[in-house]
């Protein structure tokens, strides 16, 4: 069976870890590899291994990073089908998806690529008679990156190539299901000339995670992943005194308006429900049908999701591969099997799907629940599947109290002719990131990304230059240099002369 170690000081270890958690194949249902999973004596061999590093990367030119940043990206590049092909083995996603994950991610590596431009400070002469004030932005220190089973590469790439331009030393503890990207990547950092230490792997569960949000030499920690985890990663690591950004879980809501083209919005709302198995962040798992497009809208949307191409995410021909794991299906299953006794209507039933040649693969087919109810927990919860809930409302004023009373505040979209009503869509919709006529609007590296409420633990969002600010301090520093006779000494407060 296959061994996924750490990667801490520039090479693969053990440590002292003795755990393991299984990786799959979700395709054929069989495991994989075995991923060690780190006690806390591992944390504190990798977290201080990053602290050393940091004595020596802080203190390395912006020429320096740059040039370790732009190799980065040459080699991320190269290596896009090896990342993507190793995404979809233990993700099961389809490989054209996988490719895209690895771009969005290479995206925020460009922005970070732009360092010297993002940390410029602020000057201003002469605030007062010879005293001049300019600010700038240091590095923080070890910054942990604890990153969810979904995106495997792009998830990670939204936070550790900025920590690392900034100047910071990176601890990433990826999801234990799909762990063998993050160690590409780090050959790939290592290829690209970036010192020992600096970028390190360490595979883990809940015992890493508590470890890394409590440790005394992690300064900041960006998390990714469900809400209840989120939360406790948020307490844990604030309580801590550390700089803490947990981004959560979704229920991202579509609108559908009568002035619609209904053909397109299905289409979208399908590929949004169902791309990546609904296994994304920003995936559509509600939509709202407003007024009398209802019934049309389930019709067409049935017709896309019939025809989607469900198989093993290695086939070309793929387009939703299976889900992450066993148990994973059965909870997806569990919320179809209870949808229709609750008083929804399954307009399309993905329960016993077989992919032939994958019979034990942990595949679930598309799935529409008609006429579902706010306080039914089809809609309440976050099913993370391949499962669209349709719900009906008389007006767009209904359908966006309904967005604005969900408790996470992720992604939404609107599928609308009219501006007016786009216009007051955005601007009265509590959540974060917002598509119009776009059904999955994550916003390019250059934004920041971050839902509303439940969905966000903490000020930053990340990347963008909430990124930078988030991985940077700030000081501002007031200077003068003393003429020989200068007035003497001032006890009021310093006001500008
Ligand atoms: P998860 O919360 O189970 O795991 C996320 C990370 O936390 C992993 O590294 C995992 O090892 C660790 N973890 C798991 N259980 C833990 C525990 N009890 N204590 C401490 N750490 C623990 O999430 P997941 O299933 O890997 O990913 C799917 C979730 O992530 C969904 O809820 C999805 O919406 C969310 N997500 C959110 C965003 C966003 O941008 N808001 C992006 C991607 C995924």
């Amino acid at each position: 069976m296959r061994r996924i170690e750490h990667f801490i000081g520039g090479k693969a270890t053990a440590a002292s870890s003795r755990r393991t958690s299984p990786v799959f194949d979700p395709a054929l249902g069989v495991q994989q590899a075995e991923v060690l999973l780190a006690e806390e004596p591992d944390v504190d061999a990798a977290v201080d291994c990053a602290a050393d590093a940091f004595a020596r990367w802080s203190e390395s030119s912006l020429s320096t990073r740059t040039k370790v940043l732009f190799s980065f990206r040459e080699l991320v590049n190269a290596h896009l089908d090896e990342l993507a092909t190793a995404v979809s083995a233990e993700h099961g996603k389809v490989l054209s998806d996988a490719r895209g994950e690895v771009q969005r991610g290479l995206e925020v590596l460009e922005f970070a690529c732009g360092i010297p431009q993002l940390l410029k400070g602020q000057y201003s002469d002469q605030v007062s008679t010879g005293v001049d004030v300019f600010s700038y932005r240091q590095p923080l220190g070890v910054v942990a990156c604890i990153t969810p089973f979904n995106f495997p590469v792009m998830v990670p790439m939204w936070m550790f190539p900025i920590a690392i331009a900034c100047g910071n030393t990176v601890v990433l503890k990826p999801s234990e299901r799909d762990p063998s990207p993050s160690m590409l990547l780090a050959e790939l950092w290592q290829k690209a000339g970036l010192p020992e230490g600096v970028f390190n792997v360490l595979h883990g569960d809940k015992v890493a995670v508590e470890a890394l949000c409590r440790h005394e030499k992690i300064a900041a920690v960006s998390f990714v992943g469900s809400t209840p985890i989120a939360r406790a990663v948020y307490g844990w690591a604030s309580a801590a005194g550390k700089r803490v950004q947990a981004l959560g879980g979704a229920k991202n809501h579509a609108i559908v308006l009568p002035d619609a083209a209904t053909d397109y919005a299905a289409m979208h709302v399908s590929a949004a429900a169902f791309g990546s198995a609904g296994e994304r962040c920003m995936a559509i798992s509600a939509a709202i049908a407003v007024g009398p497009v209802a019934d049309a809208f389930v019709d067409a949307v049935a017709e896309q999701a019939r025809a989607i191409r469900v198989g093993p995410g290695r086939d070309q021909a793929s387009e939703m591969g299976p889900v992450i794991t066993m148990e994973a299906r059965d909870r997806i299953v569990g919320y179809i099997e209870r949808a229709k006794p609750a008083g929804a209507k399954v307009a399309l039933d993905g329960r016993g799907l077989v992919v032939p040649g994958h019979e034990d693969g942990f595949f679930v087919g598309p799935t529409i629940l008609d006429q579902v109810a706010p306080d039914m927990e089809v809609y309440r919860d976050e099913i993370f599947g391949p499962v669209l809930s349709v719900l009906r409302a008389d007006s767009i004023d209904e359908a966006i109290a309904l967005i604005n009373a969900n408790p996470y505040g992720n992604g939404t979209a609107i599928f609308t002719s009219s501006g007016e009503a786009a216009r007051r869509f955005h601007r009265e919709v509590r959540v974060g990131m917002i598509g119009v006529n776009v059904p999955i609007p994550v916003p390019m590296a250059y934004y920041s990304f971050g839902g509303w409420k439940d969905s966000l633990f903490g000020e930053r969002r990340v990347h963008g230059e909430e990124g930078v600010g988030f991985y940077t301090r700030q000081k501002v520093v007031t200077e003068r240099w003393p003429q020989p006779i200068d007035g003497g000494a001032s006890y009021h407060f310093p006001t500008a002369e």
